[in-house]
């Protein structure tokens, strides 16, 4: 059977590293993090995400500063906000949770967020930062995944890994990751889309599959060769009447089947998820220490 990478271990893990650094900064009379997040409007999820995020940093003794925006708030508005938190010298991280309400453009959002700023790593600059193997704020997903791989010792060198998915957030960055001269790093990447003729035949020669669809259930057993590492990014919610919320939350892999044949594989939730949360903070005492971008 299967080691499970435990994505809520390894992120309490990180998180107590990141209070005791925290804890240090206090006590020499440094600077304290500070993350600043904008929500617009009111969709159940993203008020979930954002919250999260506000009470992470609460947890680990940064400073959050939440605004919020009516869902009819102008384009104009919302830029002028993001200036003047690019401007404000307290505040060493911003994000805008997405998505943005169709009248606003996520383009001009995610490129008005000054690169210094932008912990989510979305602006142009930084995703160019990484594709060439600069310092940069990594996207908290694939950061997450990254982490996941090294506190667990996994060995990338020379694997063949098969990513689902060409997300920008997720996919896409993950195998321009996952290719770099690193650790992780140093994979043969595959990257599968919807496009993608034989998607079998593919993650059958995977030794990494990280799968990023958001298609529950889409691994199944009979895809993945014995001795295989899954990453499940996937979330999505399914009806469940047993359930208070009145849903649960299902990857994109049939763990049951799976998970047999696997070295290593994540749960959902409990893997991927957690691990993007503890990303977020790092990349936001990253961008405190201004270490990025002397
Ligand atoms: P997305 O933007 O919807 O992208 C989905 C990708 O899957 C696209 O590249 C799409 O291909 C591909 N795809 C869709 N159907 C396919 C099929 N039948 N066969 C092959 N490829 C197919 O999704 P995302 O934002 O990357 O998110 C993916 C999942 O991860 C979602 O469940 C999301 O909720 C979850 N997620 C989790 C976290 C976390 O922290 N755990 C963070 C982010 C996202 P095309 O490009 O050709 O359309």
């Amino acid at each position: 059977m299967a080691i499970i990478l435990d994505g809520n271990k390894t992120s309490l893990d990180i998180r107590g590293e990141i209070k005791t650094r925290v804890a240090d900064i206090r006590a020499k009379g440094g600077k304290i993090p500070h993350l600043a997040a904008i929500l617009v409007g009111n969709d159940g999820a993203s008020e979930a995400y954002v919250s999260n995020k506000v009470k992470d940093c609460e947890e680990v003794g940064f400073t959050s500063t939440l605004r919020r925006f009516d869902a009819t708030v102008s384009e104009d508005v919302l830029l002028q906000e993001i200036e003047r938190i690019n401007n404000d010298p307290d505040i060493d991280g911003l994000i805008v949770q997405l998505p943005v309400p169709k009248h606003i453009s996520v383009q001009k959002v995610t490129e008005r967020i000054r690169p210094e700023k932008d912990v989510d790593g979305f602006h142009p600059v930084n995703v160019g930062r990484m594709a060439k193997g600069l310092p940069t704020y990594i996207s908290a997903t694939p950061y997450g995944i990254l982490l996941l791989l090294e506190r667990y010792k996994i060995e990338t060198s020379g694997k063949h890994c098969v990513v689902l998915g060409r997300s920008e957030i997720v996919g896409s960055p993950m195998s321009i990751l996952l290719s770099r001269k690193a650790y992780p790093g140093d994979c043969t990447v595959t990257l599968c889309h919807s496009r993608t003729k034989d998607i079998k035949a593919m993650t059958l020669q995977a030794d990494i599959i990280v799968a990023a669809l958001g298609i529950p259930g889409f691994l199944t057993g009979d895809m993945v060769k014995e001795g295989t590492v899954v990453i499940d990014v996937g979330i999505t919610r399914v009806a469940d009447p047993s359930k208070k919320s009145g849903f649960s939350l299902k990857g994109d892999v049939n763990f049951d089947e799976v998970a047999p044949k696997c070295s290593y594989i994540t749960q959902v939730p409990g893997g991927v998820g957690p691990m993007t949360r503890a990303s977020l903070l790092l990349n936001t005492l990253l961008a405190s220490e201004k270490k990025i971008y002397l």
